[in-house]
């Protein structure tokens, strides 16, 4: 399946806390964010799928939230524009800037995907 958010944020990893590139992708079924280094993984599964007013799902309490843009083609207004990606503690949202249209996921698992181990 096609990527349909995949962008980079540079920040301290809160697994190996070194300050490094954490790659995020994100697809209508599923979205994950990968520390570069560590490669510790936090997963998130989709809850729904919905027109929404910008901040809707931000849960106070959270620290660190991500606030990032990218560019993705939405589904619903078929317009290829800046989407808002948040990622907080417990969500993670893609929200079309046009139409409002918005993915939520929810963190489901963390682990650490360790390349060396599994090649043995
Ligand atoms: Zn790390
Ligand atoms: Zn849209």
């Amino acid at each position: 399946m096609e990527d349909f958010i995949k962008l980079c944020y540079r920040t301290t990893c809160y697994h190996c806390q070194k300050d490094v590139d954490q790659n995020i992708t994100a697809v209508p079924n599923g979205a994950q964010v990968v520390c570069g280094n560590c490669r510790a993984t936090r997963a998130y599964v989709p809850v729904i799928e919905e027109i929404s007013k910008k901040g809707d799902y931000v849960k106070p309490g959270c620290y660190d939230i991500w606030n990032l843009v990218s560019t993705a083609l939405c589904r619903q207004c078929k317009v290829n524009g800046p989407h808002d990606i948040t990622i907080g503690c417990r969500n993670f949202t893609v929200r079309c800037r046009n139409c409002g249209f918005t993915h939520l996921f929810r963190f489901n698992l963390e682990y650490v995907d360790d390349p060396v181990e599994s090649a043995v």
